[in-house]
């Protein structure tokens, strides 16, 4: 054998390599992945917006932040939300939360309603005399979004493993008397995949809280969305008990004029054992779960 039939020439060696890469990323593409759910708390300033998506590519948004006309005049609808599922490729929102009608939850949902296809708002769909949410049910109904109104007991279940569970308002309530009680009606949330389970606690405060202790099966959930931007009034003992979370995420606006979230609330969370993300400390602040575990990551992270 000749010893130059024996080298091997550089040309070869590099296809070779090619070849290597080429059948590597052809197998991980074929490795199946585990089905996940995760869910983003966006930072909106002071208000609530997440979007949660579904191992079937399902989307569903609770709640747009506040929109433009608000005290700071911060449309987060389009320059947090809209940008945010533009950017994670979403042109189909299936379903549309709005926990409650006051200005910091649905303010932002003009630009969400105008900029992507909605199959079907959920609303607790209580008369709210405010120019913003005429606007918004205005617009839903000019685009022919489907529109209901939903109570406890009721179930979305996207058969890909995510069932989301209404725990509030209750049938019982059909309307509210004054603007603060509008809190205690609204939607709660508890999302499940496999065996963990992440509570939406919207703006309801202590007497939903109670109400939903008494009257409502198992409320445990590992992740907890802090109800009413922490304030005093929400987030009670007996509810933390009850809930026993992991992770408390409060979306509240940096330097507020509520003082949320309020010392004993987060005090409270502390003595539960909850590891607290806040939206104005943290930025966004993403949950992902494939039913078993859940790994948490934010923009920036807690100090
Ligand atoms: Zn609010």
């Amino acid at each position: 054998m000749s010893d130059q039939n024996s080298k091997v020439k550089p040309g070869h060696t590099l296809l070779s390599l090619c070849c290597v890469i080429m059948i590597a990323v052809w197998v991980w593409a074929l490795i199946p992945r585990p089905p996940v759910m995760s869910v983003t708390f966006l930072s909106v300033g002071q208000g609530d917006s997440a979007v949660l998506r579904t191992p079937s590519g399902k989307t569903v948004v609770i709640d747009c932040g506040p929109g433009p006309g608000n005290r700071n005049d911060f449309d987060a609808g389009a320059k947090v939300v809209t940008p945010f599922l533009m950017r994670e490729g979403v042109n189909r929102i299936d379903a549309l939360v709005f926990t409650h009608a006051h200005e910091d939850h649905i303010g932002g949902a003009v630009s969400v309603i105008r900029n992507f296809k909605i199959d079907t708002v959920f609303d607790p769909a209580l008369a709210h005399p405010t120019g913003k949410y005429k606007e918004v049910l205005e617009l839903i109904e000019q685009r022919g979004i489907k529109y209901r109104q939903i109570r406890r007991g009721y179930e979305i279940d996207f058969h890909d493993g995510v069932v989301i569970e209404v725990l509030n308002p209750p049938d019982s309530i059909s309307s509210t008397n004054d603007d603060k009680e509008l809190n205690n009606t609204s939607i709660v949330l508890r999302v499940k995949f496999g065996k963990t389970a992440i509570m939406f606690a919207g703006d309801a405060e202590e007497s939903a809280e109670t109400r939903m202790l008494g009257e409502c099966g198992d409320l445990t959930s590992q992740i907890l969305k802090v109800g009413h931007h922490g304030s005093r009034q929400a987030t009670s003992q007996e509810w933390l008990e009850a809930v026993q979370p992991e992770i408390a995420v409060i979306s509240v606006g940096w330097n507020n004029q509520f003082g949320h979230p309020s010392k004993e609330t987060l005090k409270r969370l502390e003595s539960a054992g909850a590891k607290v993300f806040r939206t104005d400390k943290n930025g966004g602040i993403t949950a992902v779960t494939n039913g078993r575990r859940i790994s948490v990551s934010s923009v920036r992270k807690s100090r």
